[in-house]
């Protein structure tokens, strides 16, 4: 395929010169969360405030502190929140999702930045789409909780003039079977030397954030594998550049994702592994949302579509990735059969899905023995483990941490749930009350 064969077909792609793009610092409010026009440059993302909360709508009722799984959200003298230190907030996004009053904001949007790429014909745009936001998306067209709808993903996206749509589920296939292979490669060796066992995924840059931060010895347990998007960035750029025929300058790359974290990993300074920056931009569930409504596009009627050749296409396994237990499932399927060199007569491993805590699972693969593994669901109980791991009492081979209950599916950039507002107005009442009764208190 050359570049002339596949720019922007023009029956195909939406005029979107109608559409706003907003100056740097305006603030305007996509799927009932506020947020910023700010598209960091090469700037260290440990010093940015991905989320923070607005004093003048916080009523002090404390949701945010109780699902913040670091305390980085702390009490100021009038009972409102705030982060104390961008440096301890893992960027995870849950206390955003769980604001009964919209009163924390998201910092860092690159809305319009994608939006003035879309537009212009020099730029090259490739849209890379985890797969927990199909799983969501459909949430904003009144579509109920849950439904699938990953070919209308790629059909507006196409609309929208992404030049192509790749896709994070093939990353997700190759993540996989390097993070299959080097959990064999730990277990043949017994864990000796730098690679010791457990190993842990690597995939969720809240969970990564928190190793390096609280856990930094637990590092060379960490899988060396990047995550899938931090592996279709540079591909992107290189491979796939390559093989349609299109100038790697020109390429932008935009990492879709229900995550808010994510901004904060497209940012990390060794992303760039293909001599410049490997992912340009971060959007989440609720901001491709807002572009389609803004475009006008009727997303609800589009026909479902395929991804484009070359880095767009995966397996099922890839799909396992937005939900909890996902990435141990698929890797523990192909370990076994590697291990074994059989086949798994049920490919669905579903012990080790877990919705919420810590989930342990013996799994007895022939000519191994046992292989002992973890999934972990959100950060305290990932500390639990963690202190375990340090204190060489832990007997597992392999540990998934997702930082989000629930995995990415519950991620802080996919659409809030509508009865989180509807269900508090006895929560509402009562801070208002108490928000009062802390400014009234004396010395
Ligand atoms: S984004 Fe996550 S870690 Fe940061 S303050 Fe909110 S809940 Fe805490
Ligand atoms: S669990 Fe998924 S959505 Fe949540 S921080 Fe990790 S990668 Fe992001």
């Amino acid at each position: 395929m050359t570049e002339e064969t596949r720019k922007r077909p023009a029956t195909r792609a939406m005029d979107l010169s109608g559409v706003r793009v907003d100056p740097p610092g305006a603030v305007r409010t996509m799927e009932g969360i506020r947020n910023t026009v700010y598209s960091p440059g090469a700037t260290d993302p440990n010093t940015l405030y991905f989320v923070e909360v607005d004093p003048a709508v916080c009523q002090g009722c404390g949701e945010c502190s109780h699902h913040c799984p670091t305390g980085a959200i702390q009490e100021t003298g009038d009972g409102t929140r705030h982060i104390v230190d961008p440096s301890v907030c893992m960027n995870c996004g849950q206390c955003l999702t769980h604001c009964p009053y919209g009163a924390v904001t998201e910092r860092v949007s690159y809305v319009s930045e994608v939006l003035e790429k879309l537009k212009d014909p020099d730029t090259v745009v490739v849209s890379m789409t985890a797969p927990a936001v199909r799983y969501a998306l459909g949430e904003c067209f009144g579509m109920p909780t849950g439904t699938w709808v990953g070919g209308k993903v790629h059909a507006v996206l196409r609309r929208l003039g992404f030049d192509y749509i790749w896709d994070n589920e093939w990353t997700a296939d190759v993540t996989i079977m390097e993070e299959g292979t080097e959990l064999l490669e730990r277990v043949k060796n017994g864990g000796k030397g730098d690679k010791p066992l457990p190993q842990f995924t690597s995939c969720c840059p809240g969970w990564i954030k928190f190793c390096e931060t609280f856990y930094p010895d637990l590092i060379p347990h960490l899988s060396t594998c990047k995550s899938p998007v931090a592996m279709l960035g540079p591909l992107a750029k290189t491979y796939g550049a390559q093989q349609t025929g299109t100038d790697p300058k020109k390429v932008y790359t935009v990492s879709i994702m229900p995550c808010i974290a994510k901004k904060y990993e497209g940012l990390r300074p060794e992303m760039a592994d293909s001599g410049r920056r490997d992912i340009d931009a971060t959007i989440n569930t609720r901001e491709l949302a807002y572009i389609i409504k803004k475009a006008g596009i009727s997303f609800a009627s589009l026909p479902d579509e395929e991804a484009d050749p070359i880095l767009g296409m995966a397996t099922g396994a890839a799909t396992l990735f937005g939900t909890s237990g996902g990435v141990m499932e698929a890797a523990l399927r192909f370990a076994y059969e590697a291990i074994s060199g059989k086949t798994l007569a049920d490919p669905s491993i579903k012990a080790v899905r877990t919705g919420k805590g810590i989930n342990k699972v013996s799994v007895d693969v022939p000519g191994f023995g046992p292989v002992r593994v973890a999934v972990v669901s959100g950060l305290q109980e990932a500390a639990r483990v963690c202190e375990e791991v340090r204190a060489g009492t832990s007997d597992l081979h392999f540990i998934e941490v997702m930082t989000c209950p629930g995995g990415c599916v519950n991620g802080g950039g996919q659409p809030v749930d509508d009865s989180i507002m509807e269900a508090s107005l006895f929560k509402k009442m009562m801070a208002t009350v108490n928000k009062r009764f802390n400014m009234r208190q004396v010395g």
